[in-house]
């Protein structure tokens, strides 16, 4: 733990009090605030709604100077100087929709040490100009949010966040806290790499979200499924999440002429539309909300019961996100994906026309989305894998731990895969062990001599299915037998548990891949049992929750306010076009 001044911690406490009107810090929120404040490198890894911005946003506020925000959205960006400006701040956003007036006072202000909060996207930071009054200027320190955008290996890669670096060195020697609420491993270590913070102090919380159930159905007479899943869960919120424009809209009329409340959202709809669509659905005027991956980011509301992907999605780090939305509340959140290779397939030809690395990093994300589908493995171990947090139990709350597909008992087998990727000197991955084990001949195995080896083909003995190798090395990657090599994408390496294992092997249970085309077969014939069940042991009366939601929604009506939200203290708080706490007027 860092030295902390009595007097420092007093005025944080104040001021959190006064100006945000929490009477405590939420987690690491406090020691992430020391160390900015220390002058140190920060790193934060936390999920969405964790609580973030206040870890910027309250430092820069009790520092002297103005801190600098890089943000990757101007929604985010006005989002936030709105609520701060409510709060009587003095934080404004650097862009190129600003009037000569408004720009000048921007400058002025920071130039005078008035302005606590300077918010900028990096396309704008690299402009000559600004970059030129950064100069003379007094920063405190530089705030990267959403800082995965700096990875290729993320899923929402923006080149301008890798110029970041340069950017800041050129301002001055300053202390840069980055945040972000999706990283692997990879793109952790990519972040720091690539803004020269490897030294930073690191804070991640859990990303586990215990009251979410996840789980997968076979895309196979997908609408059916939808109106009845929809329609069971009657009266709740819910996000549809398809592919194109063109589902959406499909999606939303489909729902709607079978009695639901149901409107669509996507980028091509005219701005109006967009903005009363969600605000319908945030004032829950309808329902359900059919929408590209373009819905969701800043949308605060906190009672959304299922998420949906009616099509997969690109990537593990897209699909957690969306289905994050969920049950933020702490109460239900139902995440069910609909899936079919077809739509992989599609994916890929998307993916076809990038550039080549992009493509490469786009594949790699989509080969993990494909395994998590196909693997029988507890969901939570695989999601929270992947993000690097190491499950040792099953969950028991996702649809491979409560139907679970059928089981096996392997020993020998995980010895051999094993000691396939020690004799390979660890250096391959999956489908190539699988290559090797199965003595699949191919120019990379030659090549390399690796049918010399002594585990040539000795996987024969057990399946002669490069797939049954595949799904064993990759379950026994989640049961930390094995680790993915940080530098290296997919390869594989033994852990000191693996080692153990050639030493002591004994018997372990790992479970057989999904087929969901059988599946889809089975599930027709028990048509109208419903399985999913309701949620972490929450039990109401779904009657009475029914009456108190519609009164909610009349005193908010009357009161002109959003109907959710209102056990929080700010519930403006990432609300479109957010009001000042005293104005009356709640829309427009
Ligand atoms: P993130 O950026 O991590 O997604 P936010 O910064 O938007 O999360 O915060 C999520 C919610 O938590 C907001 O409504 C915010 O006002 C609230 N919050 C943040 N810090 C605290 C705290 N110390 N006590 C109570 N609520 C908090
Ligand atoms: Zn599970």
């Amino acid at each position: 733990m860092m030295q902390v001044d009595e007097a420092v911690h007093a005025t944080l406490r104040e001021r959190l009090k006064e100006i945000f009107g929490y009477s405590q810090f939420r987690g690491e929120q406090e020691i992430i605030i020391y160390s900015i404040l220390a002058g140190r490198n920060t790193f934060v890894i936390m999920p969405t709604g964790a609580g973030k911005s206040l870890c910027y946003q309250l430092p820069a506020i009790v520092s002297n100077g103005t801190a600098v925000v890089i943000s990757p959205l101007i929604a985010l960006m006005k989002n936030q100087v709105d609520q701060l400006n409510a709060f009587g701040i003095n934080a404004q956003f650097l862009n190129s929709t600003l009037s000569k007036a408004e720009m000048n006072k921007v400058k002025k202000d920071t130039l005078n040490g008035t302005l606590k909060l300077l918010y900028i996207a990096p396309e704008s930071l690299t402009k000559e100009e600004n970059l030129d009054f950064l100069k003379k200027a007094n920063i405190s320190f530089v705030a990267i949010d959403e800082a995965h955008c700096i990875s290729e290996w993320g899923h929402d890669f923006r080149p301008e966040y890798r110029k970041i670096r340069g950017i800041v060195d050129n301002i001055g020697n300053l202390p840069v806290i980055a945040l972000t609420a999706t990283a692997t491993p990879k793109v952790q270590q990519d972040i720091q790499k690539n803004l020269q913070m490897e030294d930073a102090n690191l804070y991640k919380t859990s990303f586990n979200r215990k009251n979410l159930y996840y789980e997968i159905k076979p895309k196979v007479d997908a609408k059916k499924q939808l109106i009845k899943y929809v329609k069971h869960n009657k009266g709740k919120s819910g996000i549809i999440y398809c592919l194109s424009r063109k589902t959406v809209e499909e999606i939303a009329e489909l729902l709607s002429v079978n009695d639901v409340k149901a409107l669509p959202y996507h980028a091509g709809l005219d701005p109006q539309t967009r903005m009363n669509n969600q605000d319908a659905f945030l004032n829950e005027d309808v329902d359900v909300i059919c929408a590209t991956i373009a819905f969701g980011m800043g949308i605060d509301k906190p009672d959304v019961r299922f998420v949906i992907h009616y099509d997969a999605p690109k990537s593990l780090e897209g699909y957690y996100q969306e289905t994050g939305r969920a049950g933020r509340d702490g109460m239900e959140g139902n995440c069910l994906m609909f899936y079919s290779y077809d739509d992989i397939v599609k994916l890929e030809k998307f993916n076809k026309d990038k550039p080549v690395t992009e493509r490469d990093n786009a594949k790699h994300l989509l080969a993990e989305m494909v395994s998590y589908a196909n693997l029988g493995v507890c969901r939570r171990r695989q999601l929270l894998g992947y993000f690097g947090e190491f499950l040792d139990k099953d969950c028991g709350f996702c649809d491979n731990c409560l139907k679970p597909t059928e089981k096996l008992k392997v020993q020998h087998e995980v010895v051999l895969a094993l000691q396939t990727v020690l004799q390979t000197d660890q250096r391959f991955d999956v489908a190539h062990l699988a290559d090797v084990l199965t003595a699949t001949t191919n120019q990379y195995v030659t090549s390399y001599e690796h049918d010399r080896l002594a585990v040539y083909g000795k996987g024969l003995e057990f399946s002669e299915d490069c797939n049954y190798w595949c799904s064993l090395i990759k379950q026994i990657t989640i049961y930390g037998y094995l680790e993915k090599d940080v530098d290296n994408y997919g390869i594989l390496k033994l852990t000191q548990r693996g080692m153990n294992y050639i030493e002591d092997p004994y018997p372990i249970t790992l479970a057989k891949d999904h087929d969901y085309e059988q599946q889809a077969v089975d599930s027709k014939e028990e048509e109208d049992k419903d399985s999913s069940p309701s949620s972490g042991g929450v039990a109401y009366d779904e009657e009475l929750l029914g009456l108190l939601k519609a009164l909610r929604k009349k005193i908010a009506k009357e009161k002109n306010l959003p109907p959710m939200l209102s056990s929080r203290r700010h519930p403006w708080k990432k609300w479109r076009q957010p009001t000042p706490p005293r104005a009356k007027k709640w829309r427009r």
